[in-house]
């Protein structure tokens, strides 16, 4: 009935993913947002482009299904709303971002739910990327990137 223990001293795990993971553990390791049990290690990225300035970001995990559910839907969104707004972005890097993410996505989700560690808690997933109305600024781009090819296309003929 008592929630699984951990033993101690394998460094300390705070709730904040973006601090680095404490090291050289043998597997399986526990989530390091939460602590849960079940866990597996899957990068999950953002990326941001701007023009000619450009961002890769990601987290390491591991992390618990919840958790790495969670930090996907942050990096996804992120990478949605600002990660467009340069041409070789627009093409490439964040469609491929988007699938990488995509891959996270579905090995999380494959988990087994698992509680977190006693006194700790999930990561906040926040409401799904689709009801964040900023979600909808993709579009701009993205007509934007139609609109190109469509002129290339009705010219080249
Ligand atoms: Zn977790």
């Amino acid at each position: 009935m008592a929630a699984p223990h951990h033993p101690a001293g394998h460094g300390p795990v705070t709730g904040n993913p973006y601090e680095t993971a404490p090291a050289g553990r043998a597997l399986p390791a526990p989530c390091r947002a939460c602590g849960g049990p079940t866990a597996v290690d899957f990068k999950v990225r953002s990326h941001t482009g701007v023009l000619i300035m450009m961002r890769f970001q990601h987290l390491d995990g591991p992390f618990c299904r919840d958790c790495g559910l969670a930090v996907v839907r942050q990096m996804t969104y992120r990478t949605l709303i600002i990660g467009w707004w340069g041409p070789l972005s627009l093409v490439i890097l964040n469609p491929l971002t988007l699938v990488w993410n995509l891959v996270a996505h579905l090995k999380y989700r494959a988990l087994p739910p698992s509680d977190p560690a006693p006194g700790r808690t999930h990561l906040d997933t926040g409401p799904p990327v689709l009801r964040r109305p900023l979600t909808y600024v993709t579009l701009i781009p993205l007509a934007w990137a139609v609109w190109v090819v469509t002129q290339i296309v009705s010219h080249s003929t």
